[in-house]
């Protein structure tokens, strides 16, 4: 049986880090296994669907490198929904009921007085023939519901293990609104039966509507496909996720500089037993990723990590999959000086820094001039990589300097900065001339 897995984004807002969760898990699950992916435009909801945050979705996740393989929208299968309707209703599984939302209120609130849990009471099933033909002539429109069995469904879950969803507890969930639009339940079942799908992994929210769509999938005759519901994302102090901690999706995370392959490494594994580290790709993610090193545990998100591993993306970036962007940004010094740079990256842009520290013109941090002359005397006629460890050996000699209190004020002159990169590498990039008028305190 070869995999098939699907994402199925609604285009009713950006995407942001939670959903992509799902989307990546899905992704590298299938991947590993050479399955296919997906991706399935959840826009039965024509007035919030949007082409644009379709798009959006789209751009967002050929970003992070999720390519698809398959790719539907599910508002150009209402035909299909249809002829599952019309067998769902063939076999008494879905009936039309009349109740307005104020109706399904005040029954709601006189079970609860009355400590009864607020399950809907099924009046509709009740009426005959003449009563709905009434209802019909009043001008209401039915909205549909499905008849659930009021089994206890259980199910193994891929992440969670034996689950168990009891449907006698559950109202019947309705599936067509009284406009005849489509509600997500119904369509969801019915592409996944269709598309063949595998596997249906998605976030723990939907365990309760696991228990109502597994039985549609019965009521149409088809097997249901494995589950595996993930632990939703919470905030580092465990609180929701919010705005409070800075961008959340994937668009502005992109606006931020941050690398697909941060966010996907730090997507793949919060929530892990494996180590919060950057992967090498997404293979090498796909390679390491699996159900089985999922916790129970809401998964926690902290920029600070992200920060991080974008950092270690970076590091580990090599010089040939960085030269077209060092070139756009007019920084591709050549590989020697993204060698030595690379690992005091935040973001990618802050390149700009160190090839302007290396190309001038900076003011330099020339705190002490006397020291500053000596040291200058002292400059080797070649400045290549060697020439630093001699250099400072050579000042050290002369001024009684060591440590932080020699090193720091020759950095600070030639860099303009109190940080950075290694100095005997930097100090070749920078070349004797540029390094000569910095030491007397000249921009350069
Ligand atoms: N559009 C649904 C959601 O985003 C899809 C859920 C599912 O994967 O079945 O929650």
């Amino acid at each position: 049986m070869s995999v098939k897995v699907r994402f199925a984004p609604s285009p009713t807002g950006r995407i942001h880090v939670g959903n992509v969760r799902a989307a990546l898990a899905n992704w590298l699950f299938a991947k590993r296994q050479g399955g296919t992916f997906v991706l399935r435009i959840d826009d039965t909801d024509l007035e919030r669907s949007t082409k644009e945050y379709e798009h959006g979705i789209e751009t967002d996740l050929q970003w992070l490198g999720l390519a698809w393989d398959e790719r539907y929208n599910q508002s150009q299968r209402f035909p299909v929904y249809q002829e599952a309707v019309e067998r769902l209703k063939a076999a008494g599984r879905l009936y039309p009921c009349y109740e307005t939302q104020e109706e399904l209120d005040r029954r709601r609130k006189v079970q609860l007085s009355r400590g009864q849990p607020p399950i809907y009471d099924r009046a509709a099933l009740k009426l005959s023939h003449e009563e709905r033909a009434a209802l019909e002539a009043e001008g209401r429109r039915p909205h549909w519901r499905f008849k659930l069995n009021g089994e206890r469904v259980k199910w193994n879950d891929m992440v969670r293990g034996d689950c168990e969803v009891d449907t006698a507890s559950m109202s019947d969930p309705v599936l067509i609104r009284e406009d005849g639009a489509f509600l997500y339940t119904l369509p969801s079942v019915v592409d996944d039966v269709d598309m063949k799908i595998t596997h249906v992994i998605r976030g723990e929210d939907h365990v309760t509507n696991t228990g109502a769509q597994i039985e549609i999938f019965r009521a149409l005759g088809a097997p249901e496909p494995a589950f595996g519901h993930m632990p939703l994302l919470v905030g580092a102090d465990g609180g929701p996720l919010s705005k409070r901690l800075g961008a959340l999706s994937i668009s502005e995370l992109r606006g931020e500089g941050f690398e697909p392959l941060a966010v996907t490494s730090h997507l793949a594994k919060i929530g892990t037993s494996d180590a919060l580290e950057a992967g090498a790709s997404l293979q090498a993610l796909g390679e390491s990723f699996g159900f089985e090193k999922m916790g129970r545990a809401p998964a926690r998100y902290d920029p600070a990590d992200l920060a991080r591993l974008n950092s270690g993306v970076l590091h580990a970036l090599s010089y040939a999959d960085a030269r077209t962007r060092l070139a756009d940004l007019d920084c591709d010094l050549g590989e020697t000086f993204w060698n030595t740079v690379r690992a005091n990256l935040g973001k990618f842009e802050e390149v700009k820094l160190w090839a302007r520290v290396v190309r001038g013109p900076i003011e330099p941090l020339a705190e002490d001039s006397d020291f500053l002359e000596k040291a200058a005397a002292l400059l080797p006629e070649v400045v290549d990589e060697t020439a630093w460890a001699r250099w400072t050996e050579a000042v050290k000699a002369e001024t009684g300097a060591k440590g932080k209190a020699l090193f720091m004020p020759l950095r600070k002159a030639l860099t303009g900065l109190d940080h950075g990169p290694d100095m005997a590498a930097m100090t070749a990039l920078i070349g004797r001339e540029r390094i000569e008028k910095r030491l007397r305190g000249q921009a350069a």
